[in-house]
């Protein structure tokens, strides 16, 4: 048969009417890889089918879609794939991150796919040369797979067809390069499906210039519209299953839930499930988006494949180790998991406003029905004269609550006692830094019963439980100090304790205290700038350590910051005496000093 032939053969086809899903319903048999067998069905992942119908409408160029890992996004664009080769053949191309894995997926799931499906594997042309390890010959079409660090690949002859793959892994430019590649072609298609990594990387301004649909369900009590957002996402914290060694995640388990905002609770179970799966649609945020760019997302929370436990366990593991300054855990838990780019919330400490929405409907000095203790912290300062700047802050017994009962500056140690008099709290409750003329703070704790505390560049300090051997790490520890040492003194007194402190972690926990994660922790109505723009006297920033994972750590954005550290003090008193607890992550001792 001539090639004049063939194009006049399939000139006379008639299109095919059924919706691309339907199609893929019908002729696309799922590769040696997966673990089902037989037709892929798109009942299983009802939520692909809106974008595979969008995929064949001409007047879409870009489809962008931004979701979690483990949710049937290969394999919908491996569907879409032999829907173009079989019903509109023409230059196709898979770009993935690199060669290797380019021709891995070639071998393993594009080969078997196409041999499986008929109406593909039909055009396939009888020569020895049709299949090779990057590239495939099919009549009127060719499927070309690339990886995204082969530049001059990337540049050759334009396609129509064009499916991106996992777009996060790609060298910087490498999108921009490729996308060029349809230009020849009115009618192209752009299909970039990926987890997302940064915010504003390429894959999410690819996902905010489309219409933007997000699933949203349906609440079977109320009836409103939600997405399936990770703050409806529900647990119990209480003596059952969480102590002070960590969380019991068995038990937490069974108080996992979704529950709505008029209260509906949804359990982890096949039918709740299927619910967020039968009843939800998408939403678009963006329906003024130009006509040709459409773009969706959703997360790991609706495919019922996903356990809603294991999701809750990943996120509270990753959220511990945040207190040990390792955000890495939790930036993968937001893009593989949700789905969603990586911002740093705890960053943006500058803005005032944030704080303003700690404020509690309390004045400085008020009486509280559920105080259980107050604790005073002081900071000194040798500038224009020997001065301390102090924080008095109230805890309730249980929930991490607490309010701000005064705050101030003050001339000299006799000044400092009044103000913990005056304030009724006991000597043992009052703490002072003693970074700073660290002799004769020693010396005033050990005569009027306060005690010391100072900062630590340490990560954390490593505990063992005596019961279980095991090893975890903690914000904070004591240690035995010399009242007099290097002086004439020395010998005389007997050693006070001093509370150290992990400077970042501690500020990391701190952070999420000011906003609201963990608690109540709340300021009075009638606080000062003053006392706001200590508190916020610093910022988190970004650093990359030499083997590539992102650290965070503290830096100064104004000069005082003197209320920030007694704030922190305060925040170390409240762990050691368990009116917070700090979640920390467990480690086994072996392997381990
Ligand atoms: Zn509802």
């Amino acid at each position: 048969m001539s090639v004049v032939e063939i194009a006049a053969r399939r000139s006379w086809k008639p299109p095919d009417t059924r919706l691309t899903w339907e199609w893929a319903d019908q002729n696309v048999k799922l590769d040696p890889t997966s673990p089902y067998q037989g037709y892929w069905k798109s009942e299983i992942s009802p939520w692909v089918r809106e974008l595979m119908e969008t995929f064949s409408d001409n007047e879409v160029s870009d489809i962008s879609v931004m979701c979690s890992a483990q949710s049937a996004k290969t394999q919908t664009m491996i569907c879409l794939l032999m829907w173009a080769l079989a019903e509109e053949p023409a230059p196709t191309m898979w770009v993935t991150s690199t060669a290797e894995e380019a021709a891995f997926l070639m071998k393993t799931r594009l080969i078997p796919t196409i041999k499986a499906c008929a109406p593909v594997a039909e055009t396939l042309i009888e020569d020895r040369s049709a299949v090779s390890k990057m590239e495939v010959h099919l009549k009127g079409a060719s499927l070309g797979v690339v990886g995204s660090s082969s530049p001059s690949r990337l540049q050759s002859k334009p396609v129509r067809w064009l499916f991106l793959d996992e777009v996060r892994n790609y060298p910087e430019g490498a999108l921009e390069m490729v996308l060029k590649r349809t230009r020849a072609y009115w009618n192209a298609r752009r299909c970039i499906v990926s987890t997302p990594d940064n915010h504003n990387d390429a894959t999410h301004r690819a996902y905010l210039q489309g219409d933007q649909r997000v699933w949203h369900f349906k609440c079977r009590s109320c009836g409103d519209w939600f997405p399936m957002s990770w703050e409806y996402m529900k647990w119990t914290e209480d003596e059952e299953t969480k102590n002070e060694r960590g969380y019991n995640f068995d038990k937490l388990a069974e108080t996992v839930r979704f529950e709505c905002k008029c209260g509906e609770v949804y359990k982890d179970e096949p039918a709740d499930r299927r619910h967020f799966v039968n009843s939800g649609k998408y939403i678009s945020l963006n329906p003024n988006a130009p006509k040709n760019r459409k773009s969706f997302h959703w997360n790991a929370l609706l495919p019922p494949w996903v356990k809603w436990r294991d999701l809750v366990e990943e996120f509270l593991i990753a959220k511990g180790a945040t207190y040990n300054g390792d955000t890495s855990p939790l930036k993968d838990f937001i893009n593989e998991s949700l789905g969603e780019p990586w911002e740093d919330r705890l960053g943006d400490f500058e803005d005032f406003g944030q704080l303003q929405k700690r404020a509690g409907d309390y004045a400085l000095g008020d009486d509280w029905k559920d105080e259980e203790v107050r604790f005073l912290a002081a900071d000194k300062q040798a500038k224009g004269g020997i001065h301390y700047w102090y924080v008095v802050r109230a805890f309730a017994k249980e929930g991490a609550k607490s309010r701000l009962v005064d705050y101030g500056q003050v001339g000299g140690d006799k000044e400092l006692l009044e103000v913990a008099e005056l304030n009724n709290v006991i000597p043992d409750n009052c703490i002072i830094d003693s970074g700073f003329d660290t002799t004769s703070v020693y010396k005033f704790c050990q005569r009027h019963g306060w005690k010391p505390m100072k900062g630590s560049g340490t990560q954390g300090f490593k505990h063992r439980n005596k019961k279980t051997g095991r090893m975890s790490t903690q914000l904070w520890t004591w240690t035995k100090a010399e009242v007099g040492i290097g002086t004439k003194e020395h010998g005389l007194h007997k050693a006070i304790r001093l509370f150290l402190w992990s400077n970042d972690g501690l500020k990391d926990m701190f952070a999420e205290l000011m906003q609201g994660f963990i608690g109540d922790w709340t300021i009075a109505k009638d606080v000062t700038s003053e006392y706001t723009r200590q508190v916020t006297a610093e910022k988190r920033v970004q650093t990359i350590d030499i083997k590539g994972r992102s650290k965070y750590e503290w830096l100064p954005v104004r000069k005082d910051n003197h209320m920030l550290d007694c704030e922190l003090m305060i925040l170390v008193a409240s762990l050691a005496n368990k009116l917070i607890t700090q979640t920390y992550t467990e480690m086994e001792t072996e392997g381990l000093e």
